[in-house]
């Protein structure tokens, strides 16, 4: 069974802030809540779905995961961390390697790491974009929009309302840290990590921003023009290095990751680079020979059919496929061509039929055995 998106289960926004998630929560638990809904099965399922929506959303780091890889991302048992999530998306083939170039920048890195304070890098975001079967084929100017952690505008990512001072945190010191002492199996272990009230910054305002209530930054849903290059294929993962969220601490941004969706051609399967067609042509056409104009990926070719072409048989034109994403090399279109039997022939033209079997049979008594095709079909309407 799929699960239904979080965000629709609470009826709320993709960029809506935690006081709108709290008022929707509360007013749906409510209403689905088991002590007012006794025996209603249906309303206790939704009841947990609420619950489950909410515990994940109202959780900055859980929704931040759930944005980028969906339900996968929240999933405990999912493979934690690293590049293993990716599997999230389920086929998905990420090509950063590939189209880093494009955009001058490093590739996946996976999530942010936690640990000790200072910089960090901002996390990845991700959206789909859509293409024909043609726009892959030639490249697209596309418009993409998704959300992304920004700096708060209100504050300039202080958290600081306007005219507030700033005092060092009660929680860390000051020190953007906290140390935890864990006692395990093996005696005590120290463990560092950033200290959650400050988030690392080691200060904080007296009296935070209106806007972001003090974390500095605010989710924003952003439109960005994105050139996509010739030859992408469904699947892909392009990345575009910085347009994620905003870093920590003056950390690099993270990038956006752009899940490619390509339409598929009723007159084309594509295979990789290749691109495979089927092609109708007459009996006639195949026994003697034409020039038939079909269509390309690039629009129409003329293609030459040989006299005597027997069904199934495939041509293949050289660079004729898509063409390779790294800028080098094409595929071939290879086009298969089914010869149409003839149907409701009129008598004359039965009869010229006929006599064109007729005359090929004379042929095959010579040959005796061998009677071969027209031989049998000689026989076969006599
Ligand atoms: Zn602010
Ligand atoms: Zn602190």
């Amino acid at each position: 069974m799929s699960k239904r998106d979080y965000y629709e289960i609470l009826g709320v926004d993709r960029g809506a802030d935690d006081k709108t998630l709290k008022s929707a929560y509360r007013k749906l638990a409510m209403k689905y809540h088991p002590d007012k809904n006794p025996g209603d099965k249906e309303a206790e399922a939704t009841f947990k779905e609420i619950n489950e929506a909410y515990e994940i959303l109202s959780d900055e780091e859980k929704r931040r995961r759930y944005d980028q890889f969906g339900h996968a991302g929240v999933d405990p048992n999912a493979s934690a961390g690293g590049y293993g999530d990716f599997g999230g998306f389920g086929g998905f083939e990420d090509v950063s390697d590939i189209f880093s170039s494009f955009f001058g920048g490093g590739g996946f890195s996976g999530f942010g790491q936690s640990g000790s304070a200072g910089p960090r890098r901002g996390n990845d975001v991700q959206a789909d974009v859509h293409l024909s079967f043609k726009e892959a084929y030639s490249g697209a100017s596309k418009e993409v929009s998704f959300y992304r952690l920004e700096d708060c505008p209100t504050c300039s990512g202080t958290g600081a309302a306007q005219g507030s001072s700033v005092s060092t945190c009660d929680t860390c010191g000051g020190t953007g840290q906290i140390r935890e002492v864990e006692h395990g199996l093996f005696g005590q272990s120290i463990r560092v990590r950033t200290c959650p009230t400050c988030k690392g910054r080691g200060e904080k305002p007296d009296e935070p921003c209106p806007t972001c209530k003090g974390k500095g930054k605010v989710r924003k849903r952003r439109t960005i023009r994105v050139n996509i290059p010739a030859g992408v294929d469904n699947g892909h993962v392009m990345t575009l290095s910085g347009e994620g969220d905003i870093g920590e601490q003056g950390g690099p941004k993270g990038d956006l990751l752009l899940r490619i969706f390509v339409s598929t051609d009723s007159r084309f399967k594509r295979q990789g680079l290749d691109v495979f067609q089927e092609v109708s042509l007459s009996f006639t056409q195949a026994t003697l020979g034409d020039e038939l104009e079909i269509d390309g990926l690039d629009g129409k070719i003329k293609l030459r059919v040989e006299a005597g072409s027997q069904p199934g048989t495939v041509r293949r034109i050289s660079g004729g496929g898509f063409p390779n994403v790294r800028g080098y090399g094409k595929g071939d279109h290879y086009v298969t061509l089914n010869v149409e039997v003839p149907k409701n022939l009129n008598h004359e033209q039965k009869e010229a039929l006929k006599a064109f079997a007729g005359s090929m049979g004379e042929k095959a008594t010579k040959e005796k055995e061998n009677k071969g095709f027209f031989g049998k079909v000689k026989d076969a309407i006599k």
